[in-house]
């Protein structure tokens, strides 16, 4: 190796021969330890303690061929008495010499200036510009080298990181110190690591999870160096898919808002509909009652039609007002020990005019003789929108039949009838409110609000279930309520 002279002024080194006699010495080396003698032998600054096992070592060094790239710490001590601790890394020249690099050891903290001082200034701000933590094991499993990243996130000063042995990063639990010393030596074995999840532990005691990737270093003569580890944290990447979770929750409620504004819609576009249809059929006929000139026969069915349409309104409106009180918990029931039967004959006589008119058949069984707690107007409304919907949603001279009967100690009614029935896609659909938009052109009465309504008023109000079967379109529907006959409050 020849050596640049601008390079010996600053660096310490000694060059010596074979036989370890000083040939030369730098004027770092001097500034730094002490200036030797020119042809003394090294041995001579070696401190008496060292001095064997440095003699062994240097033996072992000059019977390689390429004995690459290793670090002796050893503590010279100069003709003063000084002790100086020194780490050298010997290298081979072309002329039968060896260079002693060589870097003040400080202190006793063995801070391992070998490696800061071996990374050059432009690879020393590569590796404090990584933003995921970054060491340098030796091979003797000390930590060489850190950068800002790694001191952050384990709240570690540099100072203190610098020498510690990298096990003592790794948690308390066996188990992953175990995993983590098996890495680091598949990592020698095989020259190159996989990325794995540790977790390490912070100055704090806290547990961070990484992810570690790593690299082995390996100098001249490939001579192992030691492993470079990167260890990125994960918590931020925890953070990122809370984030990320949070984003997906609110394009989730962003698409739900878009999806009931657009309910919203579509339900002011069909109520503002069928207010107006009775309204100007009222104003209409209304009109011509005004009028006079009607004969009585006229004048009847007039009045009629603007019953008819009224009642039409006020369902309606009674309608809007139910599912308002009820999604906002306003809606107050009242309980009393009854029987039910009579409700059901109550709510079939209020769809027999529809019924007649269509020539439709009701059969009512009653199957329920028992009292139970109800809240018989609410009860009635349901029975009244099943029953009116299996007319309305029938053709002339079909049938319904109505039947109550006990099961599970509560009260179980079914409405069949042989009208349009359901596509199974909408047998859960049609309890949806303003479901109905989507079969507008079928039957215009009707705001899609009666099965929402009835649904809350049985499972809200008295712990029931309502479900539908129906074989598919044109072959009919059962409606079935269930309602437990307890109180709401389990009484
Ligand atoms: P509407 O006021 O429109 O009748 P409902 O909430 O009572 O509102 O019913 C919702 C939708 O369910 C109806 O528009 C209709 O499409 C369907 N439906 C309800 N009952 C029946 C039935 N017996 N047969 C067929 N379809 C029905």
């Amino acid at each position: 190796m020849e050596l640049q002279l601008s390079e010996l002024k600053v660096q310490p080194f000694l060059l010596i021969n074979q036989k370890g006699l000083i040939k030369f010495y730098s004027p770092g080396f001097s500034q730094i330890f002490f200036p030797p003698k020119s042809g003394e032998s090294i041995e001579k600054y070696i401190h008496p303690e060292d001095l064997k096992e440095f003699q062994a070592w240097f033996r072992n060094f000059n019977s390689k061929e390429s004995p690459g790239t290793v670090v002796k710490s050893l503590r010279f001590a100069n003709e003063t008495g000084r002790i100086l601790s020194a780490m050298i890394r010997p290298e081979k020249t072309s002329r039968d010499g060896i260079i002693f690099w060589c870097w003040e050891n400080r202190g006793l903290k063995e801070t391992g200036d070998f490696w800061e001082a071996a990374l050059t200034p432009a690879m020393e701000a590569v590796f404090s510009s990584i933003l995921d933590g970054a060491f340098l094991v030796n091979i003797e499993g000390k930590l060489i080298a850190t950068n800002q990243a790694l001191s952050q996130m384990l709240g570690y000063h540099k100072l203190e990181l610098l020498g510690l042995p990298a096990g003592k990063l790794f948690s308390d639990d066996p188990a992953e110190i175990q995993m983590a010393t098996r890495r680091f030596g598949l990592i020698m074995k095989y020259d190159r690591v996989q990325e794995v999840n540790l977790t390490l532990k912070a100055k704090s005691g806290e547990a961070v999870e990484i992810s570690l990737n790593g690299a082995v270093i390996r100098g001249e003569g490939n001579q192992l160096v030691g492993i470079l580890a990167i260890a990125r944290d994960l918590r931020e990447s925890k953070l990122m898919r809370q984030l990320k979770n949070k984003t997906e929750g609110l394009e989730k409620a962003m698409t739900d808002l878009k999806q009931a504004d657009k309910i919203k819609d579509d339900f002011l576009s069909l109520v503002g509909h069928e207010l107006r249809t009775p309204l100007s059929n009222i104003l209409g006929y209304a009109e011509f009652l005004a009028d006079g000139n009607l004969e009585e026969k006229e004048k009847e069915e007039f009045t009629g039609i603007i019953y008819q349409e009224a009642r039409r309104l006020a369902r309606l409106v009674n309608e809007i007002l139910d599912m308002s009180r009820l999604e906002s918990g306003r809606l107050v029931y009242h309980y009393v020990y009854q029987p039910l039967d009579p409700v059901l004959e109550e709510a079939v006589s209020s769809v027999k005019a529809d019924a007649d008119q269509k020539r439709m058949l009701i059969h009512l069984a009653k199957g329920f003789g028992k009292e139970i707690w109800f809240d018989r107007d609410r009860i009635k409304q349901v029975a009244v929108n099943l029953f009116s919907n299996a007319v309305k949603y029938s053709e002339p001279e079909h049938e319904v039949w109505i039947e109550s009967k006990e099961l599970d100690q509560g009260a179980l009614i079914s409405v069949k009838d042989q009208g349009i029935g359901i596509a199974a896609e909408n047998l859960e659909k049609v309890f949806e409110k303003f479901h109905r938009v989507e079969n507008l052109e079928h039957h215009s009465q009707g705001a899609g609000l009666g099965l929402p309504i009835a649904k809350r008023i049985i499972e809200e109000g008295h712990n029931g279930r309502v479900w539908l079967e129906s074989e598919g379109l044109g072959k009919g529907s059962v409606f079935y309520v269930w309602i437990s006959g307890g109180m709401k409050n389990g009484r």
